[in-house]
């Protein structure tokens, strides 16, 4: 599946028998089976056991006490442009995350006309706030068709894997003109030259197809995402490529997921269901508590189940903590919309001249706090920024606050207006400090319903929006987030660690159908975190000047990852680049699995009851890899140099024979401690959180 192998160059000292051994950590190996004490043994970038392992590693990591988890994989991040000039993918990198999926939400940035490009920023800048700046800077254009994008993206080294979807925006402004960005409905010839672009697109390895449905996401212009209106005709007939390949997620953010149109969810979830039992392929949506509606998370939940009762994989995508804005002198805040601030000319300076002249000023302090009091006729601020929904983020940062920790209540605590606290609290930190307002998942002051959502098993961890909300919010960090809050501080309603651990690793790469990591067992990719859990925090979000065209950026980094490991190689030590650039582009259409290069010695002891070898030894039919059209390929032979689909590869006109609509993955089951349910098989519809295959198959 990857395009560019992750080798490691087969350095063998005298004694080294392995590449890299991660020696006694508590390994949770991504499967939701217990933590174990074992080692790690990693070669030509492929776990090749797990259990005691005999023989030196080229290099050894001491990981005694240190949780070992397969790297994270993130399947909602909007790096398409970032991708082009950062190496790193900051901030996802500093989260332990390994492999990314972009082309969210219907934008990026292909396919595009050679005089649309500025078109497609602006998209990118309205829908995701990626400044438009850094983009127009940043990009390193040189392609017009997806895979053209595709090898764009080749040619460049990452330091973790990569895999792209083809966005519906980008698609209707290529075919359609102006007539597809205004949103004018698509004539049949349209649609056909859409599905035309998919499907070449997902030839040429994209993972899906994505669109975004909600008034919420507009271009910089105002208008709405190219899609948000499209008919049936439309979402089919390019959904139906991907049944037609038997391959690809179809993702959306659908209409009223922020709350904007209150009869739009059960609407959306209709067609959904029934564009996954026409194409039999996963439909991802994004899946929030609004404020309009705060019960409507759970109606879609409920008809999730059902749907997944049924066999259709509708899979809500949903957020670890809040959807937030961080307010403060260096993004936005609600003073900025007083009468006194605007007469002051405050928003022509730059934030630190606004502090500065805040401070020498308290005539000018006072009239901004006295004109705030007409703010309750705004919307806009009533609606997302006003003192009761703005609590302290603090250092260390606190995403589930508590009331007391309101604007509004710590003035009341403290006898004084709250506008007058809340700008008292904005010039913290000589102004840098930024307050949390939740707009979405918040709407009981606590994370009770994200945590139903994370737990319910229809569901998909996602929604960070890694590389996107520059200036508002910065999620990419969830990850660390669902094990340092989720799986160790929370006080009720906890995740496990190994249940936080399958949800971001085993779970994701199941969903977007990556069969070949997520999980630490032999035969996976050797994609690895050692994290010391007790020490696992994230520090408190920070805006820097380091994109392109020197534009700012909220980011945001953590202490605790000992070391983060991308197909062997260690790519940071303690929050550093080491400057290993394993990554490559995923290639999805062909979805199989490099073996291990060296199998473990039959008889060995492991803890590893049945990995892909025993399963390979004791079930014939997993003796091969299918790819999704169906061939067959010697997966397992270790002198073919490259075991893709047999001769799968870009443009092939294989039919498929099967039509396998849950992404497969090949190890799922391999788990003593995980139900077996294998193909065929009929398991318990969503009884485990612990199993990705856990909804009934038709045999
Ligand atoms: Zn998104």
């Amino acid at each position: 599946m990857l395009r560019a192998p992750a080798r490691t160059a087969p350095v063998r000292g005298t004694m080294a028998a392995h590449d890299l051994v991660i020696r006694g950590g508590t390994v949770v190996d991504g499967t939701g089976a217990p933590a174990r004490t074992a080692d790690v043994a990693i070669t030509d970038g492929m776990v090749t056991d797990v259990g005691a392992v005999d023989g030196q590693g080229r290099k050894e990591i001491d990981a005694d006490g240190a949780l070992v988890t397969p790297g994270f994989v993130d399947i909602h991040t909007h790096y398409d442009g970032q991708a082009t000039w950062d190496e790193q993918l900051t901030p996802s990198c500093w989260h332990g995350v390994t492999t990314v999926v972009m082309g969210n939400c219907g934008v990026g940035f292909a396919p595009v006309a050679a005089d649309r490009h500025e078109w497609l920023i602006g998209l990118m800048e309205g829908v995701e706030d990626i400044p438009g700046a850094a983009l127009s800077a940043g990009i390193k254009w040189g392609w017009e068709t997806f895979p053209e994008f595709l090898d764009a993206l080749d040619r460049r080294r990452h330091v973790m894997d990569l895999g792209t979807q083809v966005p519906h925006g980008a698609v209707r402004g290529y075919v359609m003109g102006e007539r597809g960005a205004r949103n004018e409905p698509a004539t049949a010839e349209d649609i056909q030259a859409m599905a035309a672009i998919v499907k070449t697109g997902i030839e040429a390895g994209a993972l899906g197809f994505s669109t975004s449905r909600t008034l919420a996401h507009r271009a910089i212009d105002g208008e709405p995402v190219p899609g948000t209106f499209a008919a049936e005709d439309e979402l089919f007939g390019i959904g139906r490529v991907l049944g037609e390949l038997g391959t690809g997620v179809f993702e959306l953010a659908p209409a009223g997921a922020l709350g904007e149109d209150l009869a739009a969810p059960e609407r959306e979830m209709d067609w959904m269901r029934r564009l996954a039992a026409a194409i039999q392929r996963p439909v991802t949506f994004a899946l929030s508590q609004n404020n309009a509606d705060p019960g409507s998370w759970k109606r879609l939940l409920d008809l999730s189940a059902v749907a997944a009762a049924e066999g259709l994989p509708v899979r809500p995508q949903v957020h670890g903590r809040t959807v937030s804005l961080l307010l403060g002198f260096q993004t936005f805040h609600p003073l900025a919309f007083t009468k006194a601030w605007g007469e002051a000319g405050l928003g022509l300076l730059p934030w630190q001249e606004q502090v500065a002249r805040i401070q020498a000023d308290p005539a000018l302090a006072a009239r901004i706090v006295a004109d705030a009091a007409a703010l309750k006729d705004d919307p806009i601020v009533t609606g997302f920024m006003h003192p009761s929904r703005i609590y302290v983020l603090g250092d260390p940062p606190v995403y589930e606050p508590g009331i007391e920790r309101s604007a509004t209540a710590i003035a009341a605590a403290r006898g004084v207006d709250e506008w007058e606290l809340l700008l008292e609290l904005f010039l913290g930190d000589g102004g840098r400090e930024l307050l949390n307002a939740p707009v979405l998942n918040y709407t009981d002051g606590n994370l009770d319903a994200v945590g139903e959502m994370l737990q319910h098993p229809t569901s998909a961890f996602g929604l960070g929006d890694g590389g996107a909300h520059a200036g508002q919010t910065c999620d990419a960090s969830t990850t660390t987030f669902l094990l340092s809050h989720w799986a160790r501080d929370r006080d009720h309603g906890r995740l496990t660690v190994e249940e936080a651990v399958h949800k971001m690793t085993q779970a994701t790469a199941t969903l977007y159908g990556l069969g070949d990591r997520g999980v630490l067992a032999p035969g996976y990719i050797g994609d690895a975190n050692i994290i010391d859990h007790e020490r696992l925090q994230l520090r408190r979000p920070e805006l820097v000047a380091d994109l392109p065209g020197n534009a700012s950026r909220l980011i945001q980094r953590a202490d605790g990852y000992i070391a983060t490991i991308k197909g062997g190689q260690a790519t940071f030590v303690e929050g550093s680049d080491t400057g290993a650039r394993p990554g490559a582009l995923l290639l999805g259409f062909l979805m199989v699995r490099r073996p291990p290069r060296q199998p473990p010695p039959s008889g060995r002891p492991s803890t590893t009851a049945t990995g892909p070898a025993s399963a390979r030894s004791s079930d014939p039919s997993r003796s091969t890899t299918t790819c999704p059209r169906g061939r067959r390929a010697p997966a397992w032979d270790p002198t073919a140099s490259r075991p893709d689909c047999g001769s799968a590869s870009r443009g092939s006109s294989a039919t498929s024979t099967t039509r396998e609509w849950w992404p497969r993955a090949p190890t799922a089951w391999s788990s003593p401690s995980t139900p077996r349910c294998g193909p065929g098989r009929r398991a318990r519809p969503w009884r485990s959180p612990s199993c990705p295959c856990s909804t009934s198959r038709t045999a």
